[in-house]
Order: C-alpha cells, then sequence, then structure tokens
C-alpha cells in the first residue's frame, strides 16, 4: 500500500494550495480530485483577488489586512495571471453608502494594505464620466475610483497544481474519495480510479472538498465532528455588453446589495446573488429569478441597454459558498476560512470549511502549521511567497 504524509481531497484552490504546500515543505503529497482542476466553485467564483471593501463594513479588518497582503503577493508572484484594474463606485443621490463614508472606507483599505500603490484612490472628475462604458450619469454624484486585482479562478487553480507537480507533488484525477479510517497514527483511505479500488496510507487526510466537505468528512470512520454549515449560491452572468475602462462596483436597485460588473472575455460578467441552497452540490445553476435580478442591475446602470433579457446571456454559472450557519443575513456573515480538526494533538483529518479564492496560500500555510506536528521531518523545497506562478498552456 502506497504510503504519503499528505492526502488531500478536492482539486479546488484550497486543495491545490495545500499540495503546494506540503510539497514546498518537502512532504510526500497526493491530490485526490474526482471530475477536473477547478470543477467546482473555484472556476465559478467572481474571480477577484481582492481585500473585499465591503467586510471593512462588518468589520472584518483581519481578513482584509490578510486579503490585502495575499493580493500584493498574487500581484508579484503570478504577473501572467492576476492582474490589478481599476474599480468605480458610481453614487447617485439615491445610493445608501455616500461618497464620505466609501472614502473612509477606501482610506482603511489603503491603510490596511500598507498604503501600497496599490491602495490608491479618488474620484473620476465630471468632464471624464464619458468614458464609463456607458454608465448611467442621471442623478450621479460622484465616481469614486480604486484598484483591487482580477483574475481566471480556473487557470490559477492550475497554475498551483503545476508548481506543486514541479515540486514532485503527486495527482490522481479524475478519481473519487470514498472513505476514510482513523488509525492511532494516521488515516487509510479508499478511492476510485478508472474503476478500480485504491488503498492508500496517509499521515494527514486534509479534507478540501468545498460544498462537499461535509460529505468527505461524513465518509470517516470513526466519525469525527462536523461543523454546521450553510450552503449559499452565488450565480454569475456573462452578456454582450464590452466594458473597458474597469470593474463598476454597484448597488442592486432591488435590495441595494453590491453587485460587480465586469470585463469578461470580450463581454462582461455580472454577479452576483446570494440565495440559500439545499439541493445537491453537484445540481446548482441559476435560477431564472437570479438571472433577472442581475439582469435589473445592468439595465438600471447602463441605459443603452434597458432592452436586454435573458435571452441575451451568453454564460451563466453558480457556485456554492460555505459558510457558518447563522441567523443573520449571507451578506453579512464572516468569509473567514474554518478549519476543523479530529483531535487536537497531532491531527489525522483537518477539514477546510469556506474561505476565498484570495486568501488560498495563507490558508494552506495555516493548514501546514496545523498538521506540522503529525508530519515526519522534512527539507523544505521552496517558500510559497516566492514561487513563480506560470499561466498553464
Ligand atoms: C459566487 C461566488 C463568488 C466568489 N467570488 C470570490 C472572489 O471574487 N474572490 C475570492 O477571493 N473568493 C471568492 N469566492 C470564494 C472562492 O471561490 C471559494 O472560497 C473557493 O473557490 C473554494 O475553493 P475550494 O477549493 O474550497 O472548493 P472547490 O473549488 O469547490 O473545490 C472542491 C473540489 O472537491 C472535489 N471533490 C468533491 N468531492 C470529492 C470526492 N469525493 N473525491 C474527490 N474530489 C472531490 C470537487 O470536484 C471540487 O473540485 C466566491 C465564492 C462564490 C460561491
Amino acid at each position: 500500500m502506497k504510503e504519503y504524509d499528505v492526502v488531500i481531497i478536492g482539486g479546488g484552490i484550497h486543495g491545490a494550495g495545500v499540495l503546494q504546500a506540503a510539497a514546498a515543505a518537502g512532504h510526500k503529497a497526493l491530490l485526490i480530485e474526482r471530475q477536473g482542476l477547478a470543477s467546482g466553485t473555484s472556476s465559478r467564483s467572481s474571480k477577484l483577488i481582492h481585500g473585499g471593501l465591503r467586510y471593512l463594513e462588518s468589520g472584518q479588518f483581519a481578513l482584509v489586512r490578510e486579503s490585502l497582503r495575499e493580493r500584493a503577493i498574487h500581484l508579484r508572484i503570478a504577473p501572467e495571471l492576476v492582474a490589478l484594474k481599476p474599480f468605480y463606485i458610481p453614487v447617485y443621490r439615491d445610493t445608501r453608502r455616500r461618497p464620505w463614508q466609501l472614502k473612509l472606507g477606501l482610506w482603511m483599505y489603503a491603510l490596511l494594505g500598507g498604503f501600497d500603490g496599490a491602495t490608491r484612490f479618488g474620484s473620476v472628475p465630471k468632464r471624464e464620466w464619458a468614458r464609463l462604458d456607458g454608465l448611467k450619469t442621471e442623478g450621479l454624484d460622484a465616481v469614486i475610483h480604486y484598484h483591487d486585482a482580477q483574475t481566471n479562478d480556473a487557470l490559477l487553480t492550475r497554475a498551483v497544481v503545476k508548481s506543486a507537480l514541479g515540486l514532485g507533488a503527486e495527482l490522481a484525477m479524475p478519481a473519487r474519495f470514498s472513505s476514510a479510517t482513523l488509525r492511532e497514527d494516521g488515516v487509510t483511505l479508499t478511492y476510485t480510479l478508472a474503476g478500480s479500488s485504491v488503498e492508500v496510507r496517509a499521515r494527514v487526510l486534509v479534507n478540501a472538498a468545498g460544498p462537499w466537505a461535509t460529505r468527505v468528512a461524513r465518509a470517516v470512520e470513526p466519525a469525527i465532528a462536523i461543523p454546521d454549515v450553510e450552503l449559499v449560491q452565488g450565480s454569475h452572468i456573462a452578456i454582450p455588453l464590452r466594458i473597458t475602462a474597469g470593474i463598476y462596483y454597484v448597488e442592486s436597485p432591488t435590495d441595494g446589495r453590491a453587485v460587480f460588473v465586469m470585463p469578461w472575455a470580450g463581454g462582461s460578467l455580472i454577479g452576483t446573488t446570494e440565495t440559500p441552497y439545499r439541493g445537491d452540490p453537484d445540481l446548482v445553476q441559476p435560477s431564472p429569478s437570479e438571472e433577472e435580478y442581475l439582469l435589473a442591475v445592468v439595465r438600471h446602470y447602463f441605459p443603452a441597454l434597458s432592452g436586454l433579457t435573458r435571452d441575451d446571456i451568453t454564460e451563466r454559472f453558480a457556485g456554492l459558498r460555505v459558510l457558518p450557519a447563522a441567523t443573520q443575513a449571507a451578506f453579512d456573515r464572516s468569509r473567514e476560512t474554518l478549519f476543523t480538526v479530529d483531535r487536537d494533538v497531532r491531527p489525522r483529518v483537518l477539514s477546510i470549511y469556506g474561505g476565498k479564492l484570495t486568501g488560498w496560500r495563507a490558508a494552506a500555510a495555516h493548514v501546514m502549521r496545523r498538521i506540522g506536528p503529525s508530519l515526519p521531518p522534512a527539507v523544505k523545497r521552496a517558500e510559497t511567497d516566492l514561487l513563480i506562478l506560470r499561466k498553464p498552456t
């Protein structure tokens, strides 16, 4: 039976990150992915590597600081995959967040980002509003601008796995994890590959199965604790509105939630929604009412597109956020990643719930610190904040 230090379930950004971090630390690591890399949430995000300006409103300062640090690292190590973009927040007479509130928020954003060049912000002078892709100017008081970064989430995930494989890590794909049994010094686990059942041993099993993480955790014997989490659906639509100036961050005219309108594949991508989801994670897809909600945003802010209908949608996808179960709206809940272990001393199973695309490297570093005592000594091969990520071909 093959033996590994770390076996990871799930080839999304978190699984990719842990694979890379484990290999960089000199460990023997295997990633098991049942479909394709980034076939889950990690290809259905808003594709932003960002500090998360709106998390300031819910007081998540540590998350914003860490995310801004990760943004700076991405811009350095992945210039082929992550680019800084201008962001525009139009403020109309009836917009909830006023210019002074936004500027205060952006000042804090700059402070948490260490006032590096990417945190500069200001207002777009009125004489330049005409270059903003046909943005509605009626009732417009101000346009605040700042910067954040955009990526291709699926390509980023593949690039991280490629980097890990270059450090000696292994990938089993398509391969489906089926079950795991805890032993005193690790885990024996089974997965199916090309119709055959394969059994391997690991010192630590890392459950990075995203919205499927509770399913994976339930397949561990004897049973391990599973936190109370909920799935919240977020949908995006693509339309043929060619956007060149940057990314618009607007309030939904329906309920005031923040929605992004971003340049994407020669057109634009609009997202996202927040709808509680109780079904099978494999079957998630945008609902007609979510599509109408997003179209209403475009019609409201881009008058030339007031006739836009669902027939104009060129692409649609939905992903699932894993959030701690709570009573408040999904929008206001903590976006901190939740890590759980089967036992505090020398854990054998670590599960990752929730998190951000932006925070994958920091999450992986946290995982390695947490599982370090369970792993044999190893010779470090690399530092993940110095490994250059190349666009996969
Ligand atoms: C709508 C939306 C927008 C978002 N926008 C942003 C954003 O702009 N910026 C940002 O920083 N974050 C964003 N996020 C968060 C970010 O996308 C997620 O935190 C991240 O992609 C989660 O990655 P993951 O690896 O945990 O899960 P996933 O990407 O879902 O990966 C889990 C993987 O596990 C595999 N798997 C499941 N079961 C098994 C099994 N039995 N055997 C083998 N493999 C299995 C699946 O096939 C899948 O590939 C967004 C999230 C959503 C939902």
